[in-house]
């Protein structure tokens, strides 16, 4: 365990949420509904809500959608519910290998700091932290939602990884900080980041799939959580 600073994705990481692509196409077109968009997007259009090349509100006035600056505080609220419900039912909860890990770095002899960049609003990360009780392993978190529309601030951003580094007062001269994360977004926030990019691919689905064709590759590839002890 080389590193002074660890920092976490969680969804897809830490909690299992299933297929992730699929949760958040629920999401989304639960919200289109809310908002009464005319023209929702199509299955190949939904990326353009994350594409740093797009307007956010030109992409949402094409689809048609009232109301565009209520977006996300509808698509948090959303999210929200539907997680409490994975959650009652079991099909949302912590990885296995999460709680052994965590304690394991926050005990460690050589002070080391965790930290959460996600790009969930911040109620929802802090309710999944206390419900799993992992929240007092985290010495700093990074979430969206403080703002409208701060998605500016979403990974593969490095805006939340560097907010944290500097929490952290991190000096790469005197040490060494890494992303783990599930997607493209967390390993490109962390190289723009200019730390190491682990990448857990805990199972191989469509988001992971063809990672090493990935213009910016992981430094590090894991099934689990517990070879973070090697790293
Ligand atoms: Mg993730």
């Amino acid at each position: 365990m080389r590193f002074d600073f660890y920092l976490f994705d969680l969804d897809g990481t830490l909690l299992h949420l299933g297929n992730i692509g699929a949760y958040v196409d629920q999401i989304l077109i639960e919200t289109f509904i809310r908002l009464e968009a005319s023209n929702p997007p199509k299955k190949n259009e939904k990326y353009k809500l994350w594409s740093p090349e797009e307007d956010f509100f030109d992409v949402l006035e094409e689809w048609g959608v009232k109301n565009p600056q209520n977006f996300w505080k509808v698509f948090d609220e959303i999210d929200f519910k539907l997680r409490k419900k994975l959650i009652e039912n079991e099909q949302a909860f912590l990885y296995k290998d999460v709680y052994n890990i965590l304690e394991k770095i926050y005990h460690h002899k050589y002070n080391k700091k965790l930290a959460i960049v996600s790009n969930t609003a911040y109620y929802i990360v802090e309710f999944i932290l206390k419900k799993f009780g992992i929240i007092n392993f985290f010495h700093e978190t990074f979430s969206l939602g403080y703002y409208n529309n701060d998605q500016e601030l979403a990974k593969p951003s490095p805006k939340g990884v560097l907010t944290i580094l500097d929490k952290f007062k991190y000096d790469p001269k005197e040490s060494k900080a890494i992303l783990v994360g599930d997607s493209k977004f967390d390993i490109i926030a962390a190289k723009k980041a200019d730390i190491y990019a682990c990448l857990i691919r805990r199972e191989i689905n469509n988001q992971n799939k063809n990672y090493n064709k990935w213009d910016i590759q992981p430094d590090f590839v894991i099934k689990g959580l517990d070879e973070l002890v090697h790293l």
